[in-house]
């Protein structure tokens, strides 16, 4: 990518220090001697220099020297090797779960570090991200043998981490994996047989040795998601004093070659071709009905790895917007439409052009709070002393979840587009960074669960939580917000967001019926819309809650201050999202209430011409 690194800390500094209550996530023991409300500014500072000095330069690189398989093992470029140690050496990867460092940061002020690294290079992230995750599981869950054989080099980045759930026949349907486990002598030591396909990170030259969280199914273990169980397989052999001791039978069979990501290793492993493959189980074996606890397990990576995908889609969203925006300052062409013989203008004197450009910032501004939420919910749930301050955090986090990856991946798509759009034709050329981001945002929308099957959790799992419980609440409390907003001020967006939300509980009337005529054809027709509708009336309530408090700061400091654009653009992105975006909730439910099924009644044989 030839364009300079552009990322702007402004809306974070506002999320952290004048929108969220960060005050409160910093009082918290863990954090209490270690950071305060002042250092946040030098932390984004910091993390800034990091991303623009250290990881972006590896982006081109990436790129344009994708990781590729040499005599059976792969090759990054060396930037990355260079950019792994220094993040990892510097306490910016996974060495920050080791909350006895007494420098861990917390999740919403990781995400920030996060945010910026993936702008800077969202193909080099996943090699710290995996496995910050993977080392997580085994913190979570792991004993003292696989803690002591493998956390202590997991989150000092001496190894690193991959997860390994995907199946060249079991990609979507997880429970259909082939992968077995066979018990051995040694308590919680089994011999495992298993091909796996699109690993992230599945193996590479940047640490000496990988350690695979793998899904398999014990002998005799149950059918389906019920009968699997989560293994810690290395790449290489430990002996109890941590020293390397020789391969594991593990194989790097293939590396992808993908349209973007490209310095992010896709590998296909085999573990056990010559049968001396071993893992370690976390947790339990089967119980007797041969039910396993391995899903739920990696249920923490996946919900942290989803997290992750709204960040990294978001991060390539804010990357098309800064780009683009300063691309249409620069780019001199046309004459005002007012004054046709008026000189040459920048193209983002032209309306259309300051029409793309709102539609990106206000969606990647509307997106960034929820996530940043989502984050904010994270640190309470882990560290308040309050039992059910924990427990509503965890409960709102797990209907943010399928937003979180869901809708901004599918969105950061068509926002790229927008992007390259302002460029006009040099936005479709490899000289101009957005083509680049375009090819590396599209896996977002499909890696980590598809954006299907994102829509059916939320709606077949968050929906119907705790009996319906969990989410009755989460729509509560995002009616109270609206209502806060019933002030003149903001009077026109608080009727769009009431009317939003009526329309969105018939959209749940409807799905509802569906269900109880057992029409189950309709649920899927509509699972995806239904999704993005979720989205969009709670991150157009927490965008305007942003607005409320912008406005009264530009207010408060006046027009002429260097502060007044920044809080009067938020204001307008506001007013841009609810009215531009929200509406199509309406429209959705229209399209329900209609109840088209051509999709339905379409002949397959119809889908060739
Ligand atoms: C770059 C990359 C990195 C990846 N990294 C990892 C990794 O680190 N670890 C890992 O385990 N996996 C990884 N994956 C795998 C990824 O998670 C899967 O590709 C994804 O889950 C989809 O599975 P699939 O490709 O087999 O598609 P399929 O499951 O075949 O799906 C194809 C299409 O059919 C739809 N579909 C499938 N089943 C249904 C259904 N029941 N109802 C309706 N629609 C359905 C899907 O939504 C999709 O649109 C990675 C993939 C890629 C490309």
């Amino acid at each position: 990518m030839p364009a300079n690194f552009l990322f702007n800390t402004r809306d974070l500094r506002f999320i952290l220090k004048e929108w969220l209550p960060l005050d409160q996530v910093l009082s918290y023991d863990l954090f209490s001697e270690a950071y305060s409300i002042d250092d946040v500014d030098m932390i984004l500072e910091q993390a800034l220099k990091v991303a623009k000095d250290v990881i972006a330069p590896t982006n081109e690189e990436g790129d344009r020297h994708p990781a590729h398989l040499e005599n059976g093992k792969v090759e990054l470029p060396a930037s990355f090797k260079e950019a792994y140690q220094f993040v990892q050496d510097n306490g910016w990867g996974s060495s920050n779960l080791d909350e006895e460092s007494g420098a861990a940061l917390p999740e919403i002020l990781q995400t920030a570090v996060n945010e910026m690294f993936c702008a800077a290079n969202p193909a080099f992230v996943p090699y710290v991200g995996a496995t910050t995750g993977s080392a997580r599981l085994i913190q979570t869950f792991g004993n003292d043998k696989t803690k002591d054989l493998f956390l202590g080099k997991m989150l000092d980045g001496t190894w690193a981490g991959t997860m390994c759930l995907t199946e060249p026949n079991a990609g979507s349907d997880v429970g259909d994996i082939t992968s077995k486990a066979f018990p051995t002598d040694t308590p919680g030591v089994y011999k495992i047989k298993s091909t796996k396909c699109f690993i992230t990170a599945g193996d590479h030259n940047l640490t000496e040795n990988i350690i695979h969280l793998l899904l398999a199914r014990i002998e005799g273990a149950a059918p389906g998601t019920k009968g699997i169980s989560l293994f810690v397989v290395p790449k290489f052999r430990v002996s109890d004093s941590g020293e390397i001791t020789g391969p594991n039978d593990v194989t790097t069979v293939a590396v992808e070659h993908k349209l973007g990501l490209k310095g992010s290793a896709t590998a296909m492993l085999s573990f056990g071709d010559n049968n001396d493959c071993y893992g370690y189980l976390l947790g339990n074996p089967p119980d007797e009905k041969g039910k396993a606890q391995g899903m739920a397990q990696m249920f923490q990576m996946m919900n942290g790895a989803r997290f992750e995908t709204g960040l990294m889609s978001l991060a390539a969203a804010a990357v098309a917007y800064y780009q683009a925006s300063q691309y249409s300052k620069e780019r001199i062409q046309g004459r005002p439409i007012t004054n046709p013989k008026g000189d040459r203008i920048q193209i983002v004197k032209h309306v259309d052009v300051r029409r793309m450009l709102m539609h990106i910032k206000a969606h990647v501004e509307a997106m960034r709070a929820m996530i940043y939420k989502t984050a904010l919910l994270g640190d309470i749930m882990n560290h308040d002393a309050d039992e059910a301050r924990r427990a509503h955090a965890s409960n709102t986090i797990e209907v943010n979840i399928p937003l979180v990856k869901g809708y901004v991946s599918d969105v950061v798509w068509p926002l790229v587009a927008e992007g390259i759009q302002v460029y006009g034709g040099y936005g479709f050329t490899e000289e101009y960074p957005l083509a680049q981001v375009a090819r590396d945002c599209k896996i977002y929308s499909i890696w980590e669960g598809t954006n299907y099957i994102q829509s059916m959790d939320l709606l077949g799992r968050k929906w119907t939580m705790k009996n319906g419980e969990v989410f009755k609440a989460w729509m509560i409390e995002l009616k109270q917000l609206i209502e806060s907003f019933n002030k003149p001020e903001f009077a026109k967006e608080y009727a769009v967001l009431s009317e939003a939300y009526g329309a969105y509980r018939q959209i749940q009337k409807m799905a509802m019926g569906f269900y109880m005529e057992q029409k189950f054809d309709m649920f899927p027709l509509f699972a995806t819309r239904i999704m993005h509708c979720t989205a969009k009336l709670y991150c157009g309530a927490l965008i305007v809650e942003q607005a409320v408090l912008a406005s009264a700061k530009a207010a408060e400091v006046g027009e002429g201050h260097f502060d007044y654009p920044f809080y009067k653009g938020k204001v307008e992105a506001a007013r841009y999202y609810v009215r531009n975006v929200v509406p199509e909730i309406m429209t959705t439910a229209r399209i329900m209430a209609d109840g088209d099924t051509s999709v339905l009644d379409v002949p397959e044989e119809a889908f060739e011409f």
